[in-house]
């Protein structure tokens, strides 16, 4: 993945949205696409690492979306391109399996596979996707394409499923399968159920054992105060060998304890698990996750009570232990984090998978500006990529456009 990410060039032009993707579609595909869809990348507020766990997590949507022009075809066929993708991929729906098309239009032809395999059978989609998500930036433009695909399917196929929330959830469901088993990622299941399943101006606290969500409103401007997006622009080798591989230490730690996952730990029990397991690396590992899970909780508690001291705290929380016991953090993001907190900041943390990636930090809304310019500072003086900067608001879930 990391070496396709290199080949998508990083957004640039003006915003898009329905009515440029659809004026795209004609430049590149022809005619008129039947409909516009899209769907938003997400940030997480709070609970990284934890999906995976059967755990708790708390993002957002990021008014950032992905747009997708579609037109159903007959004869088998994916028709696929992006504005960020140099050439458009043309491939049989019967050919795609793990591993292929390969590239960005893995992500795109899985939802279409996903779909057939729950028996819903696509007859061959033109496709032309444009976005404002930053790509490979931990802010799940993945998802966000994955999403704006299904949820053309939903409509084209005349599934409803964008209807409620179940639907939602289990066009969610069919994404993630799309990027584990065609993608071959082996991600969580956050982003897409965020991108499915926002509610503009709530964070979203997503049980990703039992699937369940809950919307907690989440309007900072109300309060005086913004959150920070810092795209770091950062990218390490062995991040996705990284991420699986701290999956494989979860379960097995949960092999160990004896539970389906661990997010069968309670954080009174922390202490006894971590004896039983006899493994300073499991030991840290599992203290990440079972306390990350307890703070999740803690935050919707302070986010429902107006107290953005607590969730400030909680956020550096959430990052020292990502840092030091779950070591998925980086000079980057632990520069971000530490300049705004040094001007002021509330809190701040890294947020995503790590190893680059985006950090956000809550800050005073007219500390926006100031605090970006902080740590753009203290990248460009450590000859460092300049960072993306920007506030963000909760926005709404995939939908139809146009
Ligand atoms: P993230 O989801 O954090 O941005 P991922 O590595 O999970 O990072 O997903 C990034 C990949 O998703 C890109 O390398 C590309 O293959 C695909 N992708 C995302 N957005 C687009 C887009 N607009 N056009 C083409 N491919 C995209
Ligand atoms: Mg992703």
């Amino acid at each position: 993945m990391a070496t396709t990410r290199r080949c998508i060039a990083r957004y640039r032009g003006a915003v898009p949205d329905a009515v440029t993707t659809a004026a795209r579609f004609r430049e590149t595909v022809g005619g008129d696409p039947t409909g516009v869809w899209s769907a938003p990348g997400r940030v997480n507020l709070i609970g990284e690492h934890t999906d995976y766990n059967g755990g708790l997590a708390l993002p957002i949507a990021l008014p950032q979306r992905t747009y997708a022009a579609v037109r159903p075809r007959v004869d088998g066929r994916l028709r696929l391109h992006s504005d960020a993708a140099r050439d458009p991929v043309d491939v049989a729906l019967a050919d795609v399996k793990p591993g292929t098309p390969g590239g960005w239009a893995s992500y795109v032809a899985g939802v279409a596979w996903a779909v057939g395999e729950a028996g819903h059978p696509v007859g061959g989609l033109d496709v032309h996707v444009s976005s404002d998500v930053p790509v490979g930036a931990g802010l799940s433009s993945s998802a966000a394409l994955e999403c704006s695909v299904a949820a053309a399917l939903s409509d084209l196929l005349g599934l409803g499923l964008l209807a409620d929330d179940d639907g939602r959830a289990t066009l969610a469901g069919w994404c993630q399968q799309a990027e584990n088993v065609i993608a071959e990622a082996p991600t969580g299941g956050m982003d897409q159920a965020i991108s499915m399943r926002a509610e503009p101006a709530h964070a979203t606290l997503l049980d990703c054992r039992s699937g369940a969500v809950e919307q907690v409103p989440f309007d900072l401007a109300a309060s005086g105060l913004a959150l920070l997006v810092v795209d770091t622009r950062a990218e390490h080798a062995l991040v996705d060998g990284q991420y699986a591989a701290r999956r494989r230490s979860c379960e097995r730690a949960a092999q160990i304890l004896g539970v389906a996952t661990l997010r069968e730990i309670p954080v009174a029990d922390l202490d006894d698990a971590l004896r039983r397991l006899r493994d300073g690396e499991l030991e840290a590992r599992v203290r990440h996750v079972v306390t990350e899970i307890d703070r999740v909780e803690q935050c919707v508690a302070a986010l429902r009570d107006g107290d953005f001291d607590a969730v400030g705290r909680l956020f550096v929380a959430s990052h020292a232990s990502l840092r030091d016991d779950y070591e998925v953090s980086c000079d980057e993001l632990d520069v971000s984090v530490d300049t705004a907190m040094a001007h002021g900041a509330l809190g701040a943390r890294m947020t995503g998978g790590g190893f680059g990636g985006s950090a956000i930090a809550l800050v005073r809304a007219e500390s926006v500006a100031p605090t970006g310019a902080a740590v753009t500072d203290a990248f460009v003086r450590r000859r460092w990529t300049e960072p993306g900067c920007f506030a963000v608001t909760a926005s709404a879930a995939a939908g139809r456009d146009s």
